[in-house]
Parts: structure tokens; C-alpha cells; sequence
């Protein structure tokens, strides 16, 4: 886990200042950290690195300190609005009274050309007495306020209802989080996990004793809005939403060849070319393993030919010509690891007779009904078993880099698309697998 604090945690709070009775946030504590500035900074940049600025502008004076780095991050101009008779041009001016009295800011006339997209930063939101008279020279130079955004809000003093009335969208790196800003794209890792038994203890949420699994145990994400902790979300200033909601679906295959540890120049056998098998053949690829995958269908083994140019594929028929071809694709070897990605309990049954001597099986796929082989299968092989179940909060950030540099590409996957109006209609036909859906996405806008 990230040992980074919260940014709230790099904020001293000194009592009676500047007057007695104000608890004054000193955010110099966190801009003399270097890790705590960063996280402060990237966390108010990121939600914006799409096209949807032109303009950075921010409050004197702490303001200046956060709104320069911010403009520097997204390479965008950055404009000053400082209190009266600082700027040395033609200016506007806005009077506004605070919470400890009253003040006038400016800004330069010519600071932005009209139709500008202005995001307003500053260090604190409080009565919003400050951000209000921002937000107006900024739109009296016909500049539009895409955001305001803060290290800090104090919803309790107004300042953020005040802003939105004014049609402002007021951002604020959320108390305690620091993985996340406001507007961050992300993928969810859906395995809620206790944190409190033997596996949570030892690092392995993904096979919690009391895990609950959004979608399967708790209600999904087939909801307008549900509430998601944070260390559960993994950004990406990159990725499309298509791509992000792929990113679970890879990391059960990525966690089932982590389970398998298959190296460079081993065979392994993937069994089963649906959705889960298919992940774990993205991954298997990238360890330098030789692989082969089999399955009933011959067009999923043409798929996987051909996307994923995998020479070896075998047809299972049930008449034992598998295990020829096998032996012959493993010089009689056979396969150091094999990953069943079927869930069907006479497949999984089978796969020991595929496993090399001293080989791997790793049951991804699962069943409910019981599995049976005769002993001598597994021991005499000294095979080692092993189930592997969701994945690991590091396979969603190792996924999404392997995205961003292309070296997953998700095109493959989308099969089918709908529109939310038509998901219902369409629904029975994504669970049926001859109309050859790996992945359906539901389009909201
Ligand atoms: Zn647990």
C-alpha cells in the first residue's frame, strides 16, 4: 500500500490567527514538504489534463503557490488576481468581506481573451468570500469557470454553497485520501475486503474471509451513483472509460499467472478460450512461456490465433487426441504450468493428466461441484495445486501501465456495445456464449 499521508495531515492548525478565536489552516507545513506538495498539486491538476482548460488562475497569496505549480503540470498560462494596487497594468476590481474583514482584489484587464476556460485555484475554501470575487473578474472578462479547486474546504463556512450557486463546480482533495482528486477516471477494484482476518493480515484482500465482491455479493455498479472507498480506486490520467473497465477483468488473469509463475521458455497450457482464459493468455505472453491454449470451440482458438498469433492451439474432443498433440508440442514434456479457465469440474478433473512432473495447475475458473482424480495423478507428478481468486491491488496498477503503453491492447475485447436504454433488451443475449461475447460495454452517454 501507498505509505503516502493524507494531504490533510501535512496541514497545521494554529489557534487564535490572525485574531483571537480563528483556527487558521497553515498550509506552509504542507508546501515544505516536497512529497505532500506534489500530492497536493497533482491531486488539483489531474482532473483536468483533458482539453478543458485554457487559463490557470489563482488567489493571493497561498493560492499563487499551488495555482504556478498547477499551471506548470498542465502547460497552460497561468494569471494572478491580487489584492488592490499589487498589478502594475489596467485592472478590475471586486470587494469582498472576509471572515476577519474586508479586502479588494484585482486582475489585469487583458489577463485572458473572452471564451477563455479559467480553472480558479486556491489554497482554502471558507466563506468563500475570496473565490466569489475571483469567480466574478474572472467572468466579467468573459472567461467561463470550469472549476474552482481547493487543498482544503470547510464546507460548514458556506464558501462551497456559495460557489455553486454560482454555477461554480468546486473541487477539493478529499479529507484523508490521497490516491485520488475529485474528476480522476478510475477503475474499481470490486473485492471488498475486512481488513481484519488471517489473509486481510497478511496482505491478501483478494481472498478475504468475509470478502465482499461488488456485483456478486453487494449490488453492482448498475446505479446512478454508490459510494466506493478510495484505496479501491485506481486512477489513470490516460485511459478511456472502455479501457478502465476492462482493467478486472484482466486482473483475474493476471493474478492467475502470477499463481502459476510460469518463465521464459516453459510450456504452459491455458485451457478454456473464454473471457478469464483469454486474460490469463494476455498475461502468460508477456513471462516469455511458450503457450498453448485449448478449448471446445474452434473459432475462439482462430481468435486467439489470430489476435494474439499463439501457434499452438489444440482442440479438446474428448477422445483423447489432445494429449498427442501435447506431448508432441512439448517434445513429451508437457506443461510446466496449467491454468484451467473452464469452471467445469470434468475439465478441471482432466487437467492433471496435462502437468508436467514437478508442473503447476491453477484453478481459475470455478464450479460448485466437486472435482475427483485418481491420487497417483498428482502425486507421482509431485504437482503442486492451486486455486487463484480475484486479483491484487498491484495488478490494477501494473494492468494500467501495461495499457498505457500499449502493451495490452483492449480494442479485442469490446465485442458488443449498447446503449443504456437498450441494455435490458440486450442483456440475455451477452450471457450466451455462441453470439461470441468476451465483453459488452454499456455506453451512458
Ligand atoms: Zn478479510
Amino acid at each position: 500500500m501507498s505509505e503516502t499521508r493524507a494531504i490533510k495531515d501535512y496541514i497545521r492548525t494554529i489557534p487564535d490567527f490572525p485574531i483571537p478565536g480563528v483556527q487558521f489552516r497553515d498550509v506552509t507545513t504542507l508546501f515544505s514538504d516536497p512529497t505532500g506538495f506534489r500530492q497536493a498539486v497533482d491531486a488539483l491538476a489531474n482532473p483536468f489534463t483533458e482539453d478543458r482548460l485554457t487559463t490557470v488562475a489563482a488567489m493571493d497569496a497561498r493560492g499563487f503557490i499551488l495555482g504556478g505549480a498547477v499551471a506548470y503540470k498542465l502547460g497552460l498560462p497561468f494569471v494572478p488576481i491580487r489584492k488592490k494596487g499589487k498589478l502594475p497594468g489596467g485592472t478590475i476590481a471586486e470587494a469582498y468581506s472576509l471572515e476577519y474583514g474586508e479586502a479588494i482584489v484585482e486582475i489585469h484587464h487583458d489577463a485572458f481573451d473572452p471564451g477563455a476556460r479559467v480553472l480558479l485555484v486556491d489554497d482554502l475554501l471558507a466563506t468563500g468570500g475570496t473565490a466569489v470575487a475571483g469567480v466574478k473578474l474572472i467572468e466579467r472578462l468573459g472567461g467561463h469557470i470550469v472549476a474552482a479547486a481547493f487543498v482544503v474546504n470547510l464546507p460548514d463556512l458556506g464558501g462551497s454553497a456559495r460557489l455553486r450557486e454560482l454555477g461554480v463546480e468546486v473541487l477539493a482533495v478529499g479529507e484523508g485520501v490521497t490516491n485520488i482528486a475529485p474528476g480522476d477516471r478510475c477503475s474499481i477494484e470490486p473485492y471488498m475486503n475486512c481488513g481484519a482476518c488471517f489473509a486481510c493480515r497478511n496482505g491478501h484482500g483478494n481472498c478475504c474471509e468475509n470478502l465482499n465482491v461488488i456485483g456478486v455479493m453487494v449490488d453492482g455498479g448498475l446505479r446512478e451513483r454508490f459510494l466506493v472507498r478510495a484505496d479501491k480506486l485506481h486512477p489513470s490520467t490516460k485511459l478511456t472509460y472502455d479501457q478502465l473497465a476492462l482493467v478486472e477483468t484482466l486482473a483475474i488473469g493476471c493474478h492467475a499467472t502470477d499463481r502459476g509463475a510460469p518463465q521464459t521458455g516453459d510450456h504452459a497450457l491455458i485451457i478454456g478460450a473464454g473471457p478469464i482464459g483469454l486474460s490469463t493468455l494476455e498475461f502468460t505472453r508477456l513471462t516469455g512461456a511458450t503457450v498453448t491454449v485449448m478449448d471446445l470451440v474452434p473459432s475462439r482458438l482462430e481468435f486467439v490465433k489470430k489476435t494474439y498469433g499463439i501457434d499452438h492451439t489444440v482442440v479438446f474432443k474428448g477422445d483423447g487426441s489432445e494429449l498427442e498433440q501435447m506431448h508432441e508440442i512439448t517434445d513429451g514434456g508437457l506443461y510446466k504450468v496449467v491454468t484451467d479457465a473452464t469452471g467445469n469440474n470434468r475439465s478441471m478433473a482432466n487437467a492433471l493428466n496435462y502437468v508436467a512432473h514437478t508442473g503447476t495447475l491453477v484453478y481459475v475458473g470455478i464450479t460448485t461441484d466437486e472435482i475427483s482424480f485418481a491420487h497417483p495423478l498428482m502425486h507421482r507428478r509431485e504437482m503442486t495445486l492451486k486455486g487463484s481468486r480475484n486479483a491484487m491491488p498491484g495488478d490494477f496498477t501494473r494492468i494500467i501501465g501495461l495499457i498505457e503503453d500499449g502493451t495490452i491492447d483492449t480494442n479485442p475485447w469490446i465485442t458488443h456495445r449498447t446503449s443504456f436504454e437498450a441494455m435490458i433488451d440486450n442483456f440475455d443475449d451477452y450471457t450466451k456464449p455462441e453470439t461470441g461475447v468476451l465483453k459488452a460495454i454499456v455506453e451512458l452517454v
